[in-house]
């Protein structure tokens, strides 16, 4: 959690951590996540990361798929070191590869390529060979088996003391293992979904072959986070933090307060721009509910001065947003920072509280081309640098379903642990061209109806984001017989898994009639309401 190295307790030190060596393969990341769906720990390292310099000893290591070929003069390759550790190995398609070249350089491109489904078919060998660990990979599975390819390469023959445990009618080295030592290859992917027993596999890997204790869970991980912050900051250290009242800063929020009481001090600012009663919503819920010490600063009409008069290129408006942030966040840290050097308390602000995710972290190490890029960690908007704070990251270990599986545990309300992502400039970018006071009435006005109706018919859930943009343009109505000339809503929501593709939701007729019919009674100004049916791509989800 903290940058600087000097984290107490990180979970690898603690739980039985499977390291999954990524070779870039779009996929690597669920490697670890389907890992950790089976209560085994596990993170994420380069391909390129030198096992010498890393201070644990993982119980297993995967190396992952990638997009290169083994052969070529500028392919990744893993740390040799890797095969003296005297750990299980599984290598999944480059992976396998990769092991294969290493043991006798015997792979090349084949003259097919095979993408997608395949059949694959078992070949076990029973207990004669090494004490049937060789048999272990595909234990408890039928011998036949739907799996999901995606190379083009092949081994021209099996390494050296290496067996086929499995084939398919294109690969017959689907499968491969060391007759004495516990490496495995698979040509398949375990890892997505369209393997359907592709989990059982790496169960098989992770738990019987490796070994690895299934105790990640999440009230172990709050025990453990808790007392790692406690240690981290000690007993007078303080932390101040931003809280928007989305998921990720109010879990991390929570845990800093479970951890610290009233020594974090979160702060929420009010842009002007927030969706209707939101400030006095996360209020409510931060301090009543959770018993977080919050301070609210009041700053809307900074940023709606601000605001004033752009109308051209909406970068500018995430930029006045981001900048009029920084400045108002700043302003406020100083403020409680004085406070608290004043208090008996002492020690004054040292830490500043980041929300960040571990695809965020993913991202800011992950090897992208062939000569390893490290990326430095870009997700610390917002950082005061002349307050000289150290980082403090509860959530840097987490994917997004375990901060909500935190939150649920940490008694965070259902609504809060489950609301659709909200953007940092609010609906300055749903309100497209000038931000006006007045147009933030109309376009919160028009969103609370749509979002309100949607939790009335039960779709919440099912959609993953949802909200109404106000367009820069008047179209003619007819309303109580009058001519109007009034404003246009458009109404968006998309359904998706990882927000890099999208989907409009299908409502039904009778429910946009509905919305439709709320927001032209009920919000002055607005004369037409029209859906927007653009999946992403080519559109984005918001709109500027
Ligand atoms: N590039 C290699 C191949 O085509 C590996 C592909 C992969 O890992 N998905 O065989």
């Amino acid at each position: 959690m903290a940058t600087d190295g000097s984290d107490p307790i990180p979970p690898h030190k603690t739980f039985d951590t499977i390291l999954v060596l990524d070779f870039g393969s779009q996929y690597s990341h669920l490697i670890t996540r389907r890992l950790r769906e089976l209560n085994v720990y596990s993170e994420m390292l380069p391909c390129t990361q030198k096992l010498s310099e890393l201070s644990w000893t993982p119980k297993g290591v995967i190396l992952s798929g990638g997009p290169y070929s083994v052969y070529w003069d500028d392919a990744p390759h893993v740390d040799d070191a890797v095969f003296e550790l005297g750990v299980p190995i599984l290598g999944i398609c480059y992976g396998l590869q990769e092991i294969a070249w290493h043991f006798g350089k015997n792979v090349l491109a084949g003259e097919k390529r095979e993408y997608g489904h395949a059949y694959l078919k078992v070949e076990r060998h029973g207990d004669g060979e090494a004490g049937g660990h060789v048999d272990k990979l595909f234990a408890g599975l039928e011998d036949d088996m739907e799996v999901w390819m995606s190379h083009g390469d092949k081994l021209s023959h099996l390494p050296e003391d290496f067996i086929t445990v499995a084939t398919t009618t294109n690969a017959p080295f689907a499968g491969m293992a060391h007759r004495e030592k516990k490496y495995y290859g698979i040509q398949f992917h375990p890892e997505v979904t369209h393997t359907p027993k592709g989990k059982i596999v790496l169960k098989n890997f992770a738990v019987d072959i490796c070994q690895a204790r299934t105790d990640w869970t999440m009230g172990k991980f709050v025990d453990q986070e808790i007392a790692r912050i406690r240690k981290l900051v000690g007993d007078k250290g303080q932390v101040i933090g931003a809280v928007s009242g989305g998921v990720d800063s109010t879990v991390a929020a929570k845990l800093m307060q479970q951890a610290i009481g009233d020594r974090f001090h979160a702060v929420l600012v009010d842009n002007g721009v927030l969706r209707l009663n939101e400030a006095q919503q996360v209020k409510e819920t931060l301090t009543a509910g959770l018993g977080i010490k919050l301070t609210v600063i009041d700053a809307s009409e900074r940023f709606l001065g601000r605001l004033k008069g752009v109308t051209d290129d909406p970068e500018k408006k995430r930029k006045i947003i981001g900048n009029t942030f920084i400045e108002v966040f700043q302003e406020t840290a100083k403020k409680i920072a004085a406070e608290a050097h004043k208090s008996d308390k002492a020690g004054g602000i040292e830490w500043l509280l980041q929300g960040t995710l571990y695809p965020d972290v993913i991202e800011s190490i992950s090897f992208k081309g062939p000569s390893a890029t490290i990326k430095t960690h870009h997700n610390v908007g917002g950082l005061p640098k002349d307050m000289n704070l150290k980082l403090i990251e509860p959530l840097r270990e987490l994917f997004k379903d375990e901060v909500r599986e935190l939150g649920k545990n940490l008694g965070i309300p259902e609504d809060l642990v489950w609301r659709h992502p909200f953007p940092g400039p609010g609906i300055a970018i749903r309100i497209l061209g000038e931000v006006t006071p007045e147009q933030v009435r109309v376009a919160r006005e028009a969103d609370n109806i749509f979002i309100e109706e949607i939790r009335a018919a039960g779709l919440y859930r099912k959609i993953s984001q949802a909200f109404a943009a106000l367009l820069p343009v008047k179209a003619v109505g007819v309303m109580g017989d009058k001519r109007v000339h009034d404003q246009v809503i458009a109404l968006r929501a998309v359904e998706t898994t990882d927000f890099m593709t999208a989907d409009w939701y299908p409502f039904d007729g009778a429910f946009l009639k509905k919305v439709s019919r709320r927001i032209v009674n009920e919000v002055n100004g607005v004369c037409r309401v029209v859906y927007d049916i653009t999946s992403k791509p080519p559109g984005t989800i918001e709109m500027e």
